[in-house]
């Protein structure tokens, strides 16, 4: 088959057996190869439903500009599903979110803005400063503006009910026991887990949270609670937000960095597999859900993207050094 354009290549990932993880646990763990999308990431799924949507809604004009808050893999998924469809893109980022991630905005035809990294109660937020962008934009540019919004925009889970959820589901022959991943806007947990309960609803889902985020407060006791920090990026969340609306969580796990740093450094060197971070938050998530559930069930998480991403970051020595981390020798 002969893609058409670079937008009929995202979604459709395989299913690859994490052998670590799932000898360790006598499960099988299997990670969503979201990587493998053509921007990268597991954002690219929700970045094109949020635009498809947006033209069915007719709040996305033929030359209009789109305007987004992101910490890097909307944006670049957006810049993507923006250039291929003929569409301006401008994406405000935190300043503390990886270059690697920065320069593949712009690489893809996007304006950067970057910003203080300050609270979503702050309103210079990154968040509030793209919907300001856009209400602003609206006024001036001849085709309008759209504010992607994928937080509360549940085009954004939409993407994850329609595609990823089922994909899973057939690639497992239906043999899927439990899911689990961590949330950031909560789409991918919200659209997938929707999904799957929906079409089997005794499959258990759990949420892997980093430090500094409230989903695991929440989840296990209802709290919007957090100490600590994470070096991970993409995820963390201190809100329920539309997304994240509805959805049953049966199962939550706090992660630290250290773990879910060692396990992507494992995966690395013991089965060729590089990941960013939050992905390492994911497969520790399954570890302790496969853990809790006993041998023999099937755990689906995702991977979320490629860890050439965060080469500056959790791949340089000198920043783990600096930050307490563990430093693997085939690093240095
Ligand atoms: N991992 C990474 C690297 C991400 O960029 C994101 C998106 N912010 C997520 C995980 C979480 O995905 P979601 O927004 O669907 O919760």
């Amino acid at each position: 088959m002969i893609a058409q354009s670079v937008l009929d290549l995202i979604g459709n990932t395989p299913l690859i057996r994490l052998q670590e993880a799932s000898a360790m646990t006598g499960c099988n763990i299997l990670g969503k190869a979201e990587f493998l999308n053509p921007g990268q990431s597991v954002k690219d799924r929700a970045a094109l439903s949020i635009i498809r949507h947006a033209e069915d809604q007719g709040t996305l004009s033929p030359g209009g500009v789109v305007v987004e808050g992101t910490a890097g893999n909307t944006g670049i998924g957006l810049a993507m599903v923006c250039s291929a469809l003929g569409y301006r893109c401008k994406i405000v980022m935190p300043r503390t979110q990886s270059q690697e991630k920065k320069d593949s905005v712009k690489l893809l035809g996007a304006e950067l803005i970057e910003v203080d990294a300050v609270p979503y109660s702050n309103p210079g937020n990154y968040i509030h400063t793209s919907q300001r962008l856009a209400e602003e934009l609206a006024k001036t540019e001849p085709n309008g503006a759209l504010w992607a919004n994928q937080f509360d925009n549940i085009a954004n889970r939409q993407a994850h009910i329609d595609t990823t959820g089922p994909e899973i589901f057939k690639q497992t022959d239906g043999n899927v026991d439990g899911f689990i991943c961590a949330v950031g806007t909560g789409g991918t947990l919200g659209g997938i887990s929707l999904s799957l309960k929906s079409l089997k609803p005794s499959v258990r889902i759990g949420v892997a949270d980093p430090l500094g985020s409230k989903m695991y407060s929440y989840f296990r006791n209802g709290e919007l609670e957090s100490h600590g920090d994470s070096v991970t990026e993409g995820i963390g969340q201190g809100r329920i937000t539309a997304n994240l609306e509805g959805i049953e969580v049966d199962h939550a796990y706090q992660i630290e960095d250290t773990e879910a740093l060692q396990i992507i450094f494992e995966l690395n060197q013991l089965e060729g597999i590089c990941l960013g971070g939050s992905s390492g938050i994911n497969i520790a998530g399954a570890i302790h859900m496969a853990r809790e559930m006993g041998p023999g069930h099937t755990i689906v998480t995702i991977l979320c993207d490629y860890g050439q991403r965060y080469q500056s970051k959790i791949y340089n020595p000198d920043f783990l050094r600096e930050r307490n981390l563990p430093v693997p020798n085939w690093l240095c």
